[in-house]
């Protein structure tokens, strides 16, 4: 494996690079095509988000993008055995520069995905995160196909399943845990929704948790003082709701989803939460975690004591927690290439995007200590993971420039 301390040297300063990149003919060309292609570009996207891609159910989308693909005419399109769709664009170099979008979704299968256009913006579920993405990738491989820009490293596009939620990063980790990839790329860039005006290069660590609580249920009147799991939750949300947490490093939780019961005459016999903890930093994930356990045994402890006055039988109430998600943290260091590039590419782009914290697909391979961003595809969005989701193509061409420049700058062309 090549060291990160030899491939910087074998490049010149990234401010002249990028400037002189940009003065290419080819480059220029394929300015001006990304420019005739918009209409393209939003009949893909919206097509893509006509395709359901729910966590673990990506696949119909998948086939779709491996099809296009093939039309532009790359090298070695194929699905791994997780759903990742990859496909290849060969140079003489043994090491690559990955291009992925997360092909997922947030939106369960039956969600009705109408997408639609309305001028400049499009609407519909998804239409942004990841439609923007995915139509980045496209964009980007068709315009090296038809203007031929030369380029030292080859470049990998994946479109990787599982980022969203319960996905849990499974189609990223899985990229970098098989022998064909984990040290071939040396750079990943990754596309996640709209805007140009962001770098993610801080990954953000999270950790989610089933809590189910269990108790004997029975007959709302006849066994009435029964432990109550939902009560239970009830309480430890209560509880765990006042933790103290601290601005810096920045700490975070959310409580999204809560069931539980069988009807309004029946004690439950068992109740459940999801719960997300968050932190920039590792220690306060655990901390948060350690509350969340508290507040449950503390939840359960009162419930079983105020149960046990009233009861005939000795009936308790017990918690159990599931771990279903956990994305490691990570950080590029200070002097990775991949961040000087992305530097010199808004300086000459004079466009300003600071550097973000955040939980993407970049979380694995900054967790390995490789060199990664997240980006987004242009244009700008809003109301992601919202049946409101929308995308404005308006300023997609700043996004493909930024990403065509970043993917040449660290090709080497
Ligand atoms: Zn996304």
């Amino acid at each position: 494996m090549t060291t990160q301390a030899a491939i910087s040297d074998f490049y010149p300063p990234e401010p002249e690079e990028v400037a002189r990149l940009a003065t290419l003919p080819e480059v220029r060309s394929a300015f001006d095509w990304f420019r005739s292609q918009e209409s393209q570009f939003a009949r893909w996207q919206l097509e893509v988000a006509q395709i359901a891609a729910p966590p673990f159910g990506e696949s119909a989308r998948a086939a779709w993008l491996a099809e296009r693909f093939r039309e532009i005419g790359l090298s070695e399109t194929h699905t791994d055995e997780v759903g990742n769709v990859f496909a290849v664009l060969p140079s003489g170099g043994s090491r690559y520069v990955s291009l992925s979008a997360h092909i997922d979704t947030v939106f369960p299968a039956n969600t009705p995905l109408s997408a639609r256009q309305q001028g400049s913006r499009l609407f519909g579920p998804g239409v942004s995160d990841n439609g923007a993405g995915i139509v980045a990738l496209l964009a980007m491989a068709s315009a090296l196909r038809a203007t031929h820009i030369p380029h030292s490293l080859p470049f990998v596009f994946i479109g990787n399943v599982g980022e969203e939620g319960e996905g849990d990063l499974r189609g990223m980790r899985h990229v970098f845990s098989t022998p064909r990839w984990r040290d071939a790329i040396a750079y990943s860039v990754i596309v996640d929704g709209a805007g140009s005006d962001t770098v993610v290069a801080e990954a953000l660590g999270s950790r989610r948790f089933e809590v189910v609580t269990r108790g004997p249920g029975g007959h709302s009147w006849s066994d009435f003082g029964a432990p109550n799991p939902i009560i239970v939750l009830a309480r430890a949300i209560e509880i765990f709701r006042q933790t103290p947490l601290p601005a810096s490093p920045k700490t975070t939780f959310n409580i999204g989803v809560i069931r539980g019961g069988t009807s309004v005459n029946s004690i439950p016999e068992s109740a459940s939460m999801r719960v997300d903890l968050r932190s920039a930093s590792m220690a306060g994930i655990d901390r948060l975690e350690r509350a969340l356990r508290q507040a449950l045994s503390q939840a359960a402890e009162s419930e079983n004591q105020a149960a046990s006055h009233g009861t005939r039988r000795p009936q308790v109430a017990e918690c159990e927690v599931v771990a279903i998600g956990n994305r490691p943290a990570g950080e590029l260091a200070a002097d990775a290439r991949i961040l000087k590039v992305i530097r010199a590419v808004d300086a000459h782009l004079e466009n300003n995007a600071p550097v973000q914290r955040a939980s993407t697909d970049a979380n694995i391979p900054l967790s390995l200590g490789r060199e990664a961003i997240a980006i987004g595809g242009g244009g700008s969005g809003g109301g992601a993971h919202t049946l409101q989701e929308w995308f404005d193509c308006d300023g997609r061409i700043l996004g493909l420039k930024r990403i065509l420049l970043t993917m040449l700058a660290l090709s080497g062309a």
